[in-house]
């Protein structure tokens, strides 16, 4: 260790405490890789503060110091933003410990909550008021100060917006060690640049969030849930009209369920299969209101028959109650969670226009064929937002070490399919370290010229989050 860390590592331990800073390998281990077990790094530290003035105090050592430090929130993301790399310089800026609600205001709907807050919790503690915070997404140990640093996305979009939409202030912690305090409960305030919007989705490369006001939502106390079987994707494109002509923004959800993804998910859990006969595609759609005047079983019955008459869907099950839902709802997580056990399993995150959505699915299952013959592809998700998780299993019966040397050909050639129908390369996980090379190669030079001109308005050292989102300087 170099002279100068251990002097930081003292003044960070007079700083913290003893649970404030994690210096031993062990200790740090599960701070170091990510929870898919993908991205793996070696960190100097763990700094674990308990208020945004610790943040602010951690910071300004750091930039002392010039010592790179990571954001991390709950270590769910996909894209490697929360890892340290391999030089074992870097400090992870551990949010884990600032997770208190600060207050709820159910008459602005509005909570201020912290960084570290579970997004569980939060989605909890509003369910509590009567109110919601609708993101939600299958990384359910996520914290919020990730997910806004992410701007993440999940399974609600089609209604209520990514992350960002619903966020009303933060508070940030800027790479000099100033508090930003934009903490406003405001739906209205036009006053400039909206500064929060230049933080959420930066990945922690231009400040520490540190707590966040949030918009809830009515909850809802009514809703209709089905799995539709459905011919193809092109089918479910134009279910997805039809719902929205006739439902309109009363549908939530919409998401596709694919034959593979269903019997991974099958094949470990004693769920049995939703219908009594076996489909290739199915849907799975969700309507949900706040108002309990509405008859929304009754107006998903009619949309599905009129879609059984024109061939759209074949066969649909409606959930009757509580329970029934969450079962409907596992066939959809339990492809996400089952993915994440799964040896060798590729993900991906682009997103296409709607309307291109069977193209895509095509052309991206002949590029996988050509490259990785008898590969699986599990193409699933949020199509109401155009945004297919094109991932893919090892062949059956291969060697998964094998096939992960095929992962770069792969994503590089789902994203060339992608951007080709006028979509994107990374719809809601982010850059991370993992995309780098696609937003140099995708990014138009003005798009990358104005991110790094950002960057180093900002961050002029490149304490926050070095080489993430934007490469390193070489
Ligand atoms: C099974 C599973 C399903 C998932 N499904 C979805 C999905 O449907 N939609 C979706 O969008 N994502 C999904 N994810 C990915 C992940 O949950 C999200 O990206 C989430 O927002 C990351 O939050 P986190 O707290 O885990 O952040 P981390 O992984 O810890 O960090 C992610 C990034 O945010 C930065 N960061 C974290 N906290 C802060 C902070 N306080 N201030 C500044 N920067 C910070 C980090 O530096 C890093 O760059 C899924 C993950 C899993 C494991």
């Amino acid at each position: 260790m170099q002279p100068f860390n251990t002097g930081m590592l003292n003044e960070l331990s007079n700083l913290l405490g003893e649970r404030g800073l994690l210096v031993e390998p062990d200790d740090m281990a599960p701070y170091e890789a990510d929870l898919i077990g993908v991205h793996q790094g070696q960190a100097l530290a763990v700094a674990r503060p308990q208020s945004t003035d610790e943040v602010a105090a951690v910071v300004r050592l750091a930039a002392e110091h010039a010592v790179v430090l990571v954001p991390q929130g709950g270590n769910t993301g996909f894209c490697g933003g929360g890892v340290p790399d391999g030089t074992g310089d870097q400090i992870i800026l551990s949010l884990d410990r600032m997770s208190q609600i600060r207050e709820i205001d159910p008459v602005s709907s509005t909570m201020t909550v912290e960084a570290g807050c579970p997004l569980v919790r939060v989605r909890e503690e509003a369910e509590a008021v009567s109110l919601d915070f609708p993101v939600f997404h299958g990384g359910i140990s996520s914290q919020i100060g990730g997910n806004l640093a992410t701007n993440a996305g999940g399974n609600n979009v089609l209604r209520h917006g990514m992350t960002r939409n619903l966020v009303l202030g933060l508070e940030v912690v800027l790479a000099d060690g100033q508090i930003w305090n934009g903490l406003r409960k405001l739906p209205k305030s036009n006053v400039g640049y909206d500064l929060k919007q230049l933080f959420i989705g930066s990945e922690g490369t231009l400040g520490v969030i540190t707590a966040a006001v949030l918009r809830l939502t009515p909850l809802a106390r009514a809703r209709a849930t089905t799995i539709a079987a459905i011919p193809d994707p092109a089918a479910a494109v134009e279910l997805l009209g039809l719902v929205r002509r006739e439902i309109g923004e009363l549908a939530t959800a919409f998401e596709l369920i694919p034959r593979s993804g269903l019997d991974l998910h099958l094949q470990r859990t004693e769920a049995a299969e939703p219908f009594m006969e076996q489909y290739g595609w199915q849907v799975l759609i969700e309507l949900e209101s706040a108002s309990t005047l509405f008859d929304l079983d009754a107006a998903l019955e009619t949309v599905l028959a009129t879609a059984m008459e024109t061939g759209l869907v074949t066969d649909a099950v409606l959930a009757r109650s509580e329970a029934q839902r969450s079962g409907l709802w596992s066939y959809r997580e339990g492809i996400a969670l089952a993915q994440v056990e799964t040896p060798g399993n590729l993900k991906n995150d682009t997103a296409v226009p709607i309307s291109v959505i069977p193209d895509f699915i095509e052309q991206a299952t002949a590029v996988v064929g050509s490259i990785a013959p008898g590969a699986v592809p599990i193409p699933f998700g949020h199509i109401g937002d155009g945004n297919i998780h094109f991932n893919i299993n090892p062949p059956p019966g291969s060697d998964p070490v094998a096939f992960v040397a095929s992962w770069p050909d792969l994503t590089s050639a789902i994203e060339e399919v992608a951007v080709g129908l006028g979509g994107s390369f990374s719809a809601e996980h982010g850059v991370g370290t993992e995309k780098l090379a696609a937003a140099e190669r995708y990014l138009s030079p003005i798009e990358r010229e104005l991110m790094a001109k950002l960057k180093t308005a900002i961050d002029p050292a490149d304490i926050l989050n070095r080489g993430k989102v934007i490469p390193a300087p070489r």
